[in-house]
């Protein structure tokens, strides 16, 4: 406020300046005659008009026409004119400069119209480029009001749904659950965008059933471009509606194909431990078992037992995170809490190993926490079972990209580069590994779709004899 007030003390000085410098140079110095004078006054007047703005050229034309009158027409130095054909003369000069001044200003003002014109276009334009990005009804929904706020420039925003009575904000707006019903009603009644102090209320229409609410808190917005917005957010929420559908239709012909496919190999992968189990079975009926033989059966028993039970569990919770029936609970945490509630979850490893924990401070990831600790858990357990008693383990953490990063590194036994693709696979475990440790092959699977329905990736690095980095990459959760 305080420097635009500056600007405008400023340039009434400038002007009066060099009206005075005008005056001073053509009546001391130039002795030109009041033709030549009129004429600099004139284009004093017209470069005000076309820079600073009517208000300017005016008031300066006014004082140009006392100034002309006082100094060059005879008799000088008094407001009184003695020949006609001078008050002619005098009101031409100052009719010139007025139009002049106002088709100047007509110009300016058309320019800004254009300017104007041409940033709400872009404005659009981004803002399509950017809703059309997103594949998911909940990508969308969570991006929308950032997105919006970065393009226009906003100081806040939010976005109202009518139905599931949801709200998604962005930038400082701060709406409290209390205002929910004021929200819902609103939207159900707005006909069109209106101003209420400095938040523009746009309603969100699915033909011409109400939708929602935007709201963008920003000084300008014309109420076409505030209309277009509210037709793109409505089209852009139509179109990722129907690619969910799509999606969804896809999923459940993928879904099936996967429950067979997972019959398949359980059932494949149930016949080793159920046939130890048998034959050990069988011989310890059989009779005629030495003690110590019939100890050695029943621990087999007790083994594959136990595996079989590992197994069907894995195979359950992996076939609901493949028919995506587990319900993700989000919550944002720091990523050295969660390391830290994992490796207690599997206490065993530092009973074992020398693990060591390099994670900064308040780095924060949104995760579900019980899934995403089972996942860095198997991580762990992994590095563990794969590497000899006493060595290394590190877990780090680090952001690069816009991206979390938390690898778990060991010094085992690694991986052939030709398996490392293929250990994400559900139910396949790498050659060199069967030997050293029991497992079921599902552990790697169960992580990468956990970290997968996490928005994240999982990735490895390995050579055999020299151990294996496992890295798990995250989106960075917003402060
Ligand atoms: P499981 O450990 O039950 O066999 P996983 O899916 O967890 O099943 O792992 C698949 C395979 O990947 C393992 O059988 C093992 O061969 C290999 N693997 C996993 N983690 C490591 C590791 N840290 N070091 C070496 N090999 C590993």
């Amino acid at each position: 406020m305080n420097s635009r007030r500056t600007l405008v003390m400023t340039r009434w000085m400038l002007a009066t300046c060099a009206l005075a410098g005008i005056v001073l140079v053509s009546k001391k110095w130039l002795h030109v005659n009041p033709t030549t004078v009129a004429l600099s006054l004139l284009l004093l007047v017209l470069i005000l008009a076309s820079e600073w703005g009517l208000r300017y050229a005016i008031v300066v034309s006014v004082l140009a026409a006392a100034c002309y009158n006082f100094f060059f027409l005879p008799p000088f130095d008094t407001f009184s004119i003695a020949d006609t054909q001078n008050w002619l003369a005098l009101l031409a000069f100052l009719a010139t400069s007025i139009i002049a001044s106002r088709l100047s200003q007509r110009v300016r003002d058309e320019a800004d119209d254009a300017k104007a014109h041409q940033r709400e276009l872009d404005t659009l334009l981004r803002l399509s480029k950017e809703l059309l990005q997103s594949e998911s009804v909940s990508a969308l929904l969570t991006s929308l009001p950032a997105s919006a706020v970065a393009i226009t420039s906003a100081t806040a925003g939010y976005l109202y749904l009518i139905d599931g009575n949801r709200l998604y904000q962005a930038g400082s707006a701060s709406v409290s659950e209390v205002e929910l019903p004021h929200l819902a009603q609103l939207a159900n009644s707005l006909t069109g965008t209106q101003r209420a102090g400095d938040d523009f209320q746009i309603p969100l229409r699915s033909g011409v059933r109400p939708r929602g609410l935007f709201v963008l808190r920003l000084p300008q917005l014309s109420n076409d471009t505030a209309d277009a917005m509210a037709s793109l957010i409505s089209l852009a929420l139509d179109r990722v509606q129907a690619l969910e559908n799509l999606a969804r239709g896809d999923a459940a012909k993928e879904s099936e194909r996967l429950r067979t496919l997972m019959i398949d190999s359980i059932t494949h992968e149930l016949r080793t431990p159920l046939t130890s189990i048998k034959g050990a079975a069988t011989t310890l009926l059989s009779g005629g078992v030495s003690a110590e033989d019939s100890r050695e059966l029943l621990s087999i028993i007790d083994e594959e037992s136990d595996r079989l039970n590992r197994l069907v569990s894995e195979a359950v919770e992996m076939s609901q995170l493949d028919a995506q029936q587990v319900q993700m609970r989000m919550k944002t945490e720091t990523v050295e809490e969660l390391v830290e509630e994992s490796v207690e979850a599997c206490a065993w490893v530092r009973s074992q190993h020398d693990l060591r924990i390099d994670v900064p401070p308040h780095l924060k990831v949104s995760v579900d926490p019980v899934f995403f600790q089972k996942a860095l858990c198997n991580l762990l357990e992994n590095a563990a079972k794969y590497s000899e008693n006493g060595t290394l383990i590190v877990v780090s953490a680090g952001v690069a990209n816009n991206r979390v990063s938390i690898s778990v590194a060991d010094r085992g036994i690694g991986i052939d580069s030709t398996e490392q693709a293929l250990i994400f696979e559900r139910f396949y475990r790498a050659r060199n590994g069967t030997s050293v440790s029991s497992g079921t092959g599902m552990g790697l699977a169960i992580t990468r779709a956990v970290v997968q329905a996490h928005g994240g990736d999982i990735d490895v690095v390995s050579q055999p004899g020299r151990g294996s980095v496992f890295t798990v990459t995250l989106p960075i959760a917003s402060a």
